[in-house]
């Protein structure tokens, strides 16, 4: 019963976005999915999956994009590191920045907390520019409160000005 209780009180919410522009993307996703499954906790919920075209360069394929909310008894460095680890074993290779890459994992909220640190911001810095990550984190916690801009994702998303094309990706 104690070890119960311990467990609610420790568990931390995060929400995680994941980004595929090469090779299989639907199957990379899934993939990572289930290894966060594994490796990192429980996944409560995730959007569908959505394509646009890349931000901040032109000359790539589409990225298919979700976004899933957890429940992990993970540090937020450890949680990163998990991240980078999973990213390397789906063969993510770490070239340019905004390359193309298999799959990308970008964490977006944990809990509310404001980190600041050379490896690890969050929230992620750009997630009310992209219309790629609101869409998704809209579908699956619209009145979440950003800690950082004090708006939900449904305000945040309104006043986004991202240009790019965001769609239900149907195959
Ligand atoms: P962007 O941050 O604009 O989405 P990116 O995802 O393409 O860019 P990466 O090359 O995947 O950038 O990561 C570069 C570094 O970003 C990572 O090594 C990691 O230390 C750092 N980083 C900082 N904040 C975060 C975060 N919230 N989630 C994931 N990585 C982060
Ligand atoms: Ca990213
Ligand atoms: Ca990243």
């Amino acid at each position: 019963m104690q070890f119960l209780y311990l467990n609610l009180i420790f568990m931390n919410i995060i929400y995680i976005q994941l980004g595929s522009n090469m090779g299989n993307r639907k199957s990379y996703i899934e993939k990572s999915m289930q290894q966060i499954e594994q490796e990192i906790g429980n996944i409560i919920c995730s959007s569908k999956i959505y394509e646009s075209s890349p931000w901040g360069v032109s000359i790539q394929n589409h990225f298919l994009n979700s976004v899933i909310k957890i429940e992990s008894e993970l540090s937020s460095s450890i949680l990163l590191k998990k991240l980078q680890e999973i990213e390397n074993n789906l063969g993510r290779a770490r070239k340019e920045k905004w390359g193309e890459r298999s799959i990308d994992l970008d964490i977006l909220f944990y809990n509310s907390e404001i980190i600041n640190t050379e490896n690890l911001k969050v929230p992620h810095p750009y997630i009310q520019d992209r219309k790629f990550v609101l869409v998704p984190l809209s579908e699956i916690d619209t009145d979440y409160n950003h800690p950082v801009l004090h708006k939900n994702i449904s305000s945040l998303l309104k006043e986004c000005t991202d240009t790019e094309i965001v769609y239900e990706y149907a195959i």
